[in-house]
Protein backbone atom coordinates (compact mmCIF):
# COMPACT_ATOMS: atom_id res chain seq x y z
CA UNK A 1 0.00 0.00 0.00
CA UNK A 2 1.53 3.40 -0.93
CA UNK A 3 0.87 5.92 2.30
CA UNK A 4 2.02 9.21 2.10
CA UNK A 5 3.53 8.82 5.80
CA UNK A 6 4.99 5.61 6.99
CA UNK A 7 5.16 6.63 10.53
CA UNK A 8 1.34 7.39 10.57
CA UNK A 9 0.32 4.72 8.82
CA UNK A 10 2.20 2.74 11.23
CA UNK A 11 0.27 4.23 13.82
CA UNK A 12 -2.78 3.36 12.21
CA UNK A 13 -1.50 -0.61 11.94
CA UNK A 14 -1.13 -0.55 15.46
CA UNK A 15 -3.84 1.11 17.15
CA UNK A 16 -1.51 3.97 18.52
CA UNK A 17 -3.26 7.11 19.33
CA UNK A 18 -1.94 10.08 17.30
CA UNK A 19 -2.24 13.45 15.12
CA UNK A 20 -1.44 13.31 11.42
CA UNK A 21 -1.28 16.97 9.75
CA UNK A 22 -2.69 16.45 6.60
CA UNK A 23 -0.60 17.15 3.69
CA UNK A 24 -3.28 18.00 1.15
CA UNK A 25 -4.46 20.68 3.48
CA UNK A 26 -4.52 23.79 2.03
CA UNK A 27 -5.84 26.64 4.54
CA UNK A 28 -6.49 29.04 1.63
CA UNK A 29 -8.01 26.65 -0.53
CA UNK A 30 -9.95 27.83 -3.67
CA UNK A 31 -13.28 26.56 -2.52
CA UNK A 32 -14.43 27.62 -6.49
CA UNK A 33 -12.83 23.93 -7.55
CA UNK A 34 -15.47 21.45 -5.66
CA UNK A 35 -18.62 21.01 -7.05
CA UNK A 36 -20.95 22.56 -4.65
CA UNK A 37 -20.71 25.89 -3.86
CA UNK A 38 -21.98 29.29 -1.47
CA UNK A 39 -25.31 29.00 -3.38
CA UNK A 40 -25.96 25.32 -2.60
CA UNK A 41 -25.67 25.86 0.89
CA UNK A 42 -27.85 28.90 0.75
CA UNK A 43 -30.56 26.56 -1.13
CA UNK A 44 -30.46 23.98 1.75
CA UNK A 45 -30.91 26.82 4.22
CA UNK A 46 -33.97 28.13 2.52
CA UNK A 47 -35.62 24.93 2.17
CA UNK A 48 -35.23 24.03 5.89
CA UNK A 49 -36.36 27.37 6.44
CA UNK A 50 -39.76 26.96 4.14
CA UNK A 51 -40.27 23.72 6.47
CA UNK A 52 -39.90 25.49 9.36
CA UNK A 53 -44.06 26.02 10.04
CA UNK A 54 -44.47 22.63 10.01
CA UNK A 55 -41.75 21.65 12.23
CA UNK A 56 -43.19 23.75 14.56
CA UNK A 57 -46.51 22.47 14.26
CA UNK A 58 -45.31 19.04 14.76
CA UNK A 59 -42.58 18.62 16.82
CA UNK A 60 -42.70 20.22 20.42
CA UNK A 61 -39.26 20.63 21.00
CA UNK A 62 -38.93 23.27 17.72
CA UNK A 63 -41.05 25.42 19.11
CA UNK A 64 -38.96 27.42 21.05
CA UNK A 65 -37.07 27.89 18.03
CA UNK A 66 -39.56 28.36 15.75
CA UNK A 67 -38.53 25.67 13.51
CA UNK A 68 -35.67 26.42 13.38
CA UNK A 69 -33.36 23.19 13.92
CA UNK A 70 -30.48 24.64 15.84
CA UNK A 71 -28.51 23.99 18.93
CA UNK A 72 -26.49 26.61 21.01
CA UNK A 73 -22.51 27.05 21.84
CA UNK A 74 -21.15 26.41 25.05
CA UNK A 75 -18.55 28.26 26.76
CA UNK A 76 -16.38 25.45 28.58
CA UNK A 77 -14.13 27.15 31.21
CA UNK A 78 -15.06 24.49 34.21
CA UNK A 79 -14.38 21.74 31.77
CA UNK A 80 -11.39 22.92 30.54
CA UNK A 81 -9.89 23.44 33.91
CA UNK A 82 -10.09 19.59 34.51
CA UNK A 83 -9.09 18.77 31.33
CA UNK A 84 -5.89 20.09 31.51
CA UNK A 85 -5.32 17.91 34.09
CA UNK A 86 -6.61 14.60 32.93
CA UNK A 87 -4.59 15.52 29.98
CA UNK A 88 -1.37 16.85 31.83
CA UNK A 89 -1.35 19.83 29.13
CA UNK A 90 -1.73 23.69 29.36
CA UNK A 91 -4.25 24.40 26.03
CA UNK A 92 -3.99 28.10 25.13
CA UNK A 93 -7.12 29.59 24.32
CA UNK A 94 -10.75 29.31 24.79
CA UNK A 95 -12.68 26.22 24.86
CA UNK A 96 -16.34 25.95 22.66
CA UNK A 97 -18.93 23.21 22.66
CA UNK A 98 -21.01 22.94 20.04
CA UNK A 99 -24.34 21.61 21.30
CA UNK A 100 -25.79 18.97 18.89
CA UNK A 101 -26.16 16.82 21.39
CA UNK A 102 -29.25 18.40 22.38
CA UNK A 103 -30.80 19.13 18.63
CA UNK A 104 -34.64 19.20 18.63
CA UNK A 105 -35.98 16.37 17.15
CA UNK A 106 -33.41 13.68 16.99
CA UNK A 107 -30.61 14.25 19.30
CA UNK A 108 -28.10 13.77 17.58
CA UNK A 109 -26.46 15.83 14.24
CA UNK A 110 -27.57 13.45 12.40
CA UNK A 111 -31.35 16.03 12.76
CA UNK A 112 -29.12 18.55 9.96
CA UNK A 113 -28.49 16.08 7.37
CA UNK A 114 -30.71 13.01 7.96
CA UNK A 115 -33.77 15.40 8.08
CA UNK A 116 -32.87 17.38 5.70
CA UNK A 117 -32.63 14.26 2.80
CA UNK A 118 -35.97 13.69 3.77
CA UNK A 119 -37.77 16.61 3.12
CA UNK A 120 -35.77 17.66 -0.37
CA UNK A 121 -38.09 14.12 -1.09
CA UNK A 122 -40.80 15.00 0.59
CA UNK A 123 -40.91 18.67 -1.27
CA UNK A 124 -40.52 17.26 -4.69
CA UNK A 125 -43.36 14.82 -4.46
CA UNK A 126 -45.27 17.42 -2.84
CA UNK A 127 -44.74 19.80 -5.09
CA UNK A 128 -45.10 17.71 -8.21
CA UNK A 129 -48.49 16.35 -6.81
CA UNK A 130 -49.87 20.24 -7.46
CA UNK A 131 -51.05 19.65 -3.89
CA UNK A 132 -48.01 22.30 -2.72
CA UNK A 133 -46.57 25.98 -3.95
CA UNK A 134 -43.11 26.66 -3.41
CA UNK A 135 -44.60 29.78 -1.73
CA UNK A 136 -47.38 28.04 0.62
CA UNK A 137 -46.68 27.65 4.34
CA UNK A 138 -45.38 23.94 4.84
CA UNK A 139 -47.45 23.62 7.80
CA UNK A 140 -50.23 21.87 5.73
CA UNK A 141 -47.87 19.20 5.33
CA UNK A 142 -48.98 18.14 8.32
CA UNK A 143 -52.50 17.19 7.21
CA UNK A 144 -53.97 13.96 6.53
CA UNK A 145 -53.94 14.31 2.48
CA UNK A 146 -50.14 14.52 2.33
CA UNK A 147 -49.76 12.11 4.36
CA UNK A 148 -51.94 9.63 2.19
CA UNK A 149 -49.54 10.84 -0.87
CA UNK A 150 -46.16 10.13 1.19
CA UNK A 151 -47.84 6.75 2.60
CA UNK A 152 -47.31 5.57 -1.23
CA UNK A 153 -43.78 5.48 -1.24
CA UNK A 154 -41.07 4.31 1.14
CA UNK A 155 -37.56 5.69 2.64
CA UNK A 156 -34.76 3.32 3.77
CA UNK A 157 -31.58 3.85 5.47
CA UNK A 158 -29.05 2.19 6.89
CA UNK A 159 -27.34 3.60 10.03
CA UNK A 160 -24.98 2.64 13.42
CA UNK A 161 -27.86 4.20 15.29
CA UNK A 162 -28.28 7.70 14.76
CA UNK A 163 -28.80 8.51 11.21
CA UNK A 164 -31.91 5.75 11.83
CA UNK A 165 -33.04 8.02 14.67
CA UNK A 166 -33.43 10.92 12.51
CA UNK A 167 -34.34 9.43 9.30
CA UNK A 168 -36.76 7.02 10.71
CA UNK A 169 -38.73 9.73 12.99
CA UNK A 170 -39.13 12.48 10.24
CA UNK A 171 -40.02 9.74 7.91
CA UNK A 172 -42.61 7.89 9.66
CA UNK A 173 -44.35 11.96 10.81
CA UNK A 174 -44.42 12.50 7.16
CA UNK A 175 -46.64 9.63 6.69
CA UNK A 176 -43.83 7.48 4.36
CA UNK A 177 -43.11 3.99 5.12
CA UNK A 178 -39.43 4.07 6.47
CA UNK A 179 -37.15 0.67 6.96
CA UNK A 180 -33.88 1.47 8.89
CA UNK A 181 -31.21 -1.13 8.30
CA UNK A 182 -28.89 -1.46 11.36
CA UNK A 183 -25.26 -2.44 11.62
CA UNK A 184 -24.33 -4.80 14.65
CA UNK A 185 -23.32 -1.46 16.67
CA UNK A 186 -26.28 -0.04 16.96
CA UNK A 187 -27.28 0.06 20.57
CA UNK A 188 -30.80 -1.38 21.81
CA UNK A 189 -32.51 1.69 22.82
CA UNK A 190 -32.13 3.64 19.65
CA UNK A 191 -33.96 0.16 17.60
CA UNK A 192 -36.42 0.25 20.29
CA UNK A 193 -37.48 3.89 20.26
CA UNK A 194 -37.83 3.49 16.26
CA UNK A 195 -39.83 0.52 16.26
CA UNK A 196 -41.66 2.20 18.72
CA UNK A 197 -42.84 5.06 15.82
CA UNK A 198 -43.93 2.27 13.72
CA UNK A 199 -40.62 2.11 11.53
CA UNK A 200 -39.15 -1.30 10.29
CA UNK A 201 -36.05 -2.18 12.00
CA UNK A 202 -33.79 -4.96 10.01
CA UNK A 203 -30.94 -6.14 12.50
CA UNK A 204 -27.28 -7.40 11.10
CA UNK A 205 -24.37 -9.37 12.45
CA UNK A 206 -22.18 -7.08 10.85
CA UNK A 207 -20.79 -3.73 10.60
CA UNK A 208 -22.29 -0.22 8.59
CA UNK A 209 -20.76 -1.43 5.45
CA UNK A 210 -22.97 -4.65 4.65
CA UNK A 211 -25.51 -3.03 6.66
CA UNK A 212 -25.37 -0.49 3.58
CA UNK A 213 -25.14 -2.95 0.99
CA UNK A 214 -28.41 -4.83 2.15
CA UNK A 215 -29.88 -1.96 2.40
CA UNK A 216 -29.54 -0.59 -0.93
CA UNK A 217 -29.94 -3.49 -2.25
CA UNK A 218 -33.75 -3.83 -0.71
CA UNK A 219 -34.17 -0.07 -1.98
CA UNK A 220 -33.43 -1.08 -5.42
CA UNK A 221 -35.89 -3.48 -6.37
CA UNK A 222 -38.29 -0.92 -5.11
CA UNK A 223 -39.22 2.35 -7.55
CA UNK A 224 -41.22 3.66 -5.18
CA UNK A 225 -37.90 3.53 -2.10
CA UNK A 226 -35.77 6.18 -1.42
CA UNK A 227 -32.27 5.11 -0.12
CA UNK A 228 -30.46 7.74 1.92
CA UNK A 229 -26.98 6.74 0.87
CA UNK A 230 -24.89 7.79 3.41
CA UNK A 231 -21.53 6.70 1.53
CA UNK A 232 -22.65 8.69 -1.57
CA UNK A 233 -25.42 11.71 -0.68
CA UNK A 234 -24.63 15.48 -1.55
CA UNK A 235 -28.08 16.32 0.27
CA UNK A 236 -27.06 14.90 3.56
CA UNK A 237 -23.88 16.65 3.12
CA UNK A 238 -25.09 19.87 2.71
CA UNK A 239 -27.98 19.36 5.49
CA UNK A 240 -24.69 19.44 7.52
CA UNK A 241 -23.43 22.42 5.93
CA UNK A 242 -25.94 24.83 7.50
CA UNK A 243 -24.89 24.91 10.63
CA UNK A 244 -21.69 27.19 9.14
CA UNK A 245 -24.16 29.92 8.51
CA UNK A 246 -25.67 29.45 11.80
CA UNK A 247 -22.46 29.09 13.36
CA UNK A 248 -21.30 32.35 12.39
CA UNK A 249 -24.44 34.69 13.29
CA UNK A 250 -23.90 32.65 17.05
CA UNK A 251 -20.51 33.65 17.08
CA UNK A 252 -21.06 37.70 16.25
CA UNK A 253 -23.89 37.42 18.57
CA UNK A 254 -21.78 35.96 21.23
CA UNK A 255 -18.48 38.21 20.46
CA UNK A 256 -16.14 35.26 19.37
CA UNK A 257 -14.28 36.56 17.10
CA UNK A 258 -12.79 34.26 13.83
CA UNK A 259 -10.15 36.14 12.05
CA UNK A 260 -6.84 36.65 10.55
CA UNK A 261 -5.59 36.83 14.55
CA UNK A 262 -8.13 34.71 15.98
CA UNK A 263 -8.04 31.37 14.24
CA UNK A 264 -10.40 28.97 14.87
CA UNK A 265 -10.26 25.04 15.35
CA UNK A 266 -12.85 22.44 15.35
CA UNK A 267 -12.80 19.11 16.20
CA UNK A 268 -15.48 16.68 14.34
CA UNK A 269 -15.83 13.11 15.37
CA UNK A 270 -16.34 11.09 12.35
CA UNK A 271 -17.82 8.02 11.09
CA UNK A 272 -18.85 7.64 7.32
CA UNK A 273 -17.64 11.47 7.12
CA UNK A 274 -20.83 13.19 5.83
CA UNK A 275 -21.45 15.05 8.84
CA UNK A 276 -17.96 16.23 9.47
CA UNK A 277 -17.08 16.81 6.00
CA UNK A 278 -20.76 18.82 5.49
CA UNK A 279 -19.66 21.13 8.83
CA UNK A 280 -15.89 21.37 7.49
CA UNK A 281 -17.19 22.48 3.66
CA UNK A 282 -19.60 24.78 5.05
CA UNK A 283 -17.07 26.42 8.02
CA UNK A 284 -14.39 26.74 5.10
CA UNK A 285 -16.49 28.67 2.69
CA UNK A 286 -17.32 31.25 5.95
CA UNK A 287 -14.31 31.52 7.58
CA UNK A 288 -11.73 30.88 4.90
CA UNK A 289 -8.59 30.42 6.04
CA UNK A 290 -8.77 31.10 9.38
CA UNK A 291 -10.74 28.16 10.37
CA UNK A 292 -8.71 25.16 10.73
CA UNK A 293 -11.02 21.47 10.72
CA UNK A 294 -9.52 18.40 12.60
CA UNK A 295 -11.15 15.19 12.42
CA UNK A 296 -11.55 12.40 15.40
CA UNK A 297 -11.62 8.87 15.10
CA UNK A 298 -11.73 5.38 17.04
CA UNK A 299 -8.24 3.93 16.39
CA UNK A 300 -10.42 0.69 15.30
CA UNK A 301 -12.24 2.86 13.08
CA UNK A 302 -10.28 5.58 11.29
CA UNK A 303 -11.33 4.86 8.00
CA UNK A 304 -11.29 8.66 6.89
CA UNK A 305 -7.86 9.17 8.32
CA UNK A 306 -6.82 5.84 6.24
CA UNK A 307 -8.71 6.61 3.12
CA UNK A 308 -6.75 10.00 3.26
CA UNK A 309 -3.34 8.87 4.26
CA UNK A 310 -3.31 6.27 1.45
CA UNK A 311 -4.92 7.83 -0.97
CA UNK A 312 -7.66 5.41 -1.58
CA UNK A 313 -10.88 7.19 -0.09
CA UNK A 314 -13.29 4.47 0.07
CA UNK A 315 -11.92 1.91 -1.56
CA UNK A 316 -9.46 0.63 1.31
CA UNK A 317 -11.47 -0.37 4.15
CA UNK A 318 -9.82 -0.49 8.22
CA UNK A 319 -10.02 -4.45 7.94
CA UNK A 320 -7.31 -4.58 4.75
CA UNK A 321 -5.10 -3.16 7.48
CA UNK A 322 -6.38 -5.67 10.34
CA UNK A 323 -8.23 -3.66 12.30
CA UNK A 324 -11.75 -4.45 13.39
CA UNK A 325 -13.99 -1.36 13.37
CA UNK A 326 -14.95 -2.41 17.13
CA UNK A 327 -15.73 0.53 19.12
CA UNK A 328 -18.28 1.44 21.78
CA UNK A 329 -18.17 5.31 19.89
CA UNK A 330 -20.86 3.35 17.64
CA UNK A 331 -21.50 6.94 15.84
CA UNK A 332 -18.56 6.52 14.45
CA UNK A 333 -17.80 2.64 13.53
CA UNK A 334 -17.44 2.95 10.42
CA UNK A 335 -14.75 1.01 8.61
CA UNK A 336 -15.04 2.21 5.04
CA UNK A 337 -15.26 6.59 4.67
CA UNK A 338 -18.04 7.95 1.88
CA UNK A 339 -16.61 8.08 -1.18
CA UNK A 340 -18.09 11.27 -2.02
CA UNK A 341 -17.17 12.77 0.98
CA UNK A 342 -13.73 11.59 1.66
CA UNK A 343 -12.56 13.33 -1.94
CA UNK A 344 -14.40 16.80 -1.58
CA UNK A 345 -13.20 17.37 1.57
CA UNK A 346 -9.21 16.44 1.41
CA UNK A 347 -8.10 20.29 0.60
CA UNK A 348 -10.57 20.89 3.90
CA UNK A 349 -9.14 18.64 6.79
CA UNK A 350 -6.08 20.30 8.78
CA UNK A 351 -5.74 16.99 10.34
CA UNK A 352 -6.51 13.63 11.86
CA UNK A 353 -7.21 12.04 15.21
CA UNK A 354 -7.21 8.60 16.57
CA UNK A 355 -8.15 7.47 20.61
CA UNK A 356 -8.70 4.59 22.42
CA UNK A 357 -12.52 4.03 23.22
CA UNK A 358 -11.62 3.82 27.26
CA UNK A 359 -11.05 7.78 26.69
CA UNK A 360 -14.27 8.76 26.27
CA UNK A 361 -15.92 7.19 29.32
CA UNK A 362 -13.37 9.55 31.72
CA UNK A 363 -14.11 12.33 29.18
CA UNK A 364 -18.21 11.89 29.52
CA UNK A 365 -17.32 11.72 33.13
CA UNK A 366 -15.80 14.74 33.20
CA UNK A 367 -18.18 17.20 31.06
CA UNK A 368 -21.10 15.54 33.27
CA UNK A 369 -18.99 16.47 36.66
CA UNK A 370 -17.95 20.15 35.68
CA UNK A 371 -20.71 21.60 33.74
CA UNK A 372 -23.55 18.85 33.97
CA UNK A 373 -23.74 18.56 29.69
CA UNK A 374 -24.18 14.95 29.17
CA UNK A 375 -23.04 13.62 26.03
CA UNK A 376 -23.13 10.14 24.45
CA UNK A 377 -19.53 8.31 24.03
CA UNK A 378 -18.97 9.38 19.79
CA UNK A 379 -19.77 12.69 20.92
CA UNK A 380 -16.52 13.43 23.07
CA UNK A 381 -14.43 12.04 20.45
CA UNK A 382 -13.63 16.02 19.87
CA UNK A 383 -12.02 16.16 22.95
CA UNK A 384 -9.22 14.29 21.76
CA UNK A 385 -8.59 16.07 18.82
CA UNK A 386 -7.86 19.19 20.90
CA UNK A 387 -5.19 17.47 23.26
CA UNK A 388 -3.62 15.13 20.47
CA UNK A 389 -3.01 18.00 18.62
CA UNK A 390 -1.69 20.00 20.95
CA UNK A 391 0.95 17.36 22.98
CA UNK A 392 1.85 15.82 19.90
CA UNK A 393 5.14 16.64 17.96
CA UNK A 394 3.17 16.32 14.60
CA UNK A 395 0.15 18.68 15.58
CA UNK A 396 2.95 21.18 16.75
CA UNK A 397 4.77 20.63 13.40
CA UNK A 398 1.19 21.03 11.34
CA UNK A 399 0.57 24.76 13.47
CA UNK A 400 3.93 25.52 12.59
CA UNK A 401 3.36 24.53 8.72
CA UNK A 402 0.24 26.62 8.43
CA UNK A 403 1.52 29.46 10.35
CA UNK A 404 -0.56 29.93 13.60
CA UNK A 405 2.02 28.87 16.13
CA UNK A 406 2.06 31.99 17.96
CA UNK A 407 -1.32 32.52 17.43
CA UNK A 408 -2.69 29.61 20.00
CA UNK A 409 -3.48 31.90 23.29
CA UNK A 410 -6.13 33.83 20.66
CA UNK A 411 -7.35 30.64 19.70
CA UNK A 412 -11.33 29.09 19.49
CA UNK A 413 -11.14 25.51 20.06
CA UNK A 414 -14.81 24.01 19.43
CA UNK A 415 -15.42 20.63 20.58
CA UNK A 416 -18.63 19.56 18.10
CA UNK A 417 -20.63 17.65 20.54
CA UNK A 418 -22.17 15.19 18.22
CA UNK A 419 -25.36 13.26 20.29
CA UNK A 420 -26.75 12.68 23.76
CA UNK A 421 -30.13 14.14 23.91
CA UNK A 422 -31.94 10.91 23.53
CA UNK A 423 -29.77 8.06 25.27
CA UNK A 424 -31.92 6.68 28.59
CA UNK A 425 -30.86 8.35 32.16
CA UNK A 426 -30.03 4.54 32.60
CA UNK A 427 -27.28 4.30 29.83
CA UNK A 428 -25.91 7.24 30.45
CA UNK A 429 -25.56 6.24 34.15
CA UNK A 430 -23.70 3.32 33.24
CA UNK A 431 -21.60 5.08 30.54
CA UNK A 432 -20.56 7.59 33.42
CA UNK A 433 -19.77 4.34 35.86
CA UNK A 434 -17.45 2.82 33.11
CA UNK A 435 -15.29 5.67 34.01
CA UNK A 436 -11.62 5.32 35.40
CA UNK A 437 -10.76 9.03 35.97
CA UNK A 438 -12.07 9.73 39.43
C1 LIG B 1 -23.03 9.94 12.79
C2 LIG B 1 -22.33 10.50 13.92
C3 LIG B 1 -21.09 11.11 13.79
C4 LIG B 1 -20.32 11.20 12.51
O1 LIG B 1 -21.02 11.49 11.33
P1 LIG B 1 -20.62 10.78 9.97
O2 LIG B 1 -21.46 11.44 8.94
O3 LIG B 1 -20.95 9.32 10.11
O4 LIG B 1 -19.16 10.98 9.78
C5 LIG B 1 -20.51 11.62 14.92
N1 LIG B 1 -21.11 11.54 16.13
C6 LIG B 1 -22.30 10.96 16.29
C7 LIG B 1 -22.91 10.90 17.66
C8 LIG B 1 -22.95 10.42 15.20
O5 LIG B 1 -24.13 9.83 15.37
Amino acid sequence: MKVKNQKAFEGLKNETPQFWGNLSYDKEFDMNKLELDYKDVLDASERLNRFAPFFEKVFDDTKESKGIIESKIFSLDKAKVEIEKYEKIKIPGKISLKGDHSLPISGSIKARGGIYEVLCLAEKIALDSGMLRLDDNYEKLSEEKFKNIFSKYSVAVASTGNLGLSIGIISAVLGFKVTVHMSSDAKEWKKDMLRSKGVTVKEYDSDFSYAISMGRKEAEVDPNCHFVDDENSKELFLGYSVSALRLKKQFEDSGIKVDKNNPLFVYLPCGVGGGPGGVAFGLKLLFGENVHPIFVEPAQSASMFLGILTGMHSEVSVQDIGLNNRTIADGLAVGRSSRYVSKMIEPLVAGFVTFKDHELYNLLKILYDTENISLEPSALAGFKGISTLLSSEEGNNMLERIEVKDLMKNATHLIWATGGKMVPKEVMKEDYLKASYK
